[in-house]
């Protein structure tokens, strides 16, 4: 196993560190481990021990998942936005804000 350098996500300060799936991609991802239920409509992205990646829910205790490993830190993120490009009709509401 790799030992994957934790960080802080640029938008809202949390400890994160970026995995490398079994894809070849890397993912930021919530510094802790947790368990989620699998589900192919789930809105979680989970990178499991063996570096592939499934869909699923978070779930509190293992009781009731059945999968193990690390969400995607954008699931979780408090500022998403963060990621976001400004869309045109944003900028628009600013010039007007600002305008007397
Ligand atoms: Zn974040």
């Amino acid at each position: 196993m790799m030992d994957p350098k934790t960080t802080a996500c640029r938008a809202c300060g949390a400890r994160i560190m970026f995995l490398k799936t079994a894809a070849g991609k890397t993912m930021p991802v919530n510094e802790v481990a947790v368990f989620f239920r699998k589900e192919e409509t789930g809105k979680g992205l989970f990178v499991q021990g063996d570096g592939t990646t499934a869909r699923g829910t978070l779930v509190d205790a293992m009781e009731q998942g059945d999968g193990f490993g690390y969400i995607s830190h954008f699931a979780t993120c408090t500022n998403p936005d963060f990621f976001r490009k400004p869309r045109k009709k944003d900028r628009k509401n600013i010039k007007e804000e600002n305008e007397p």
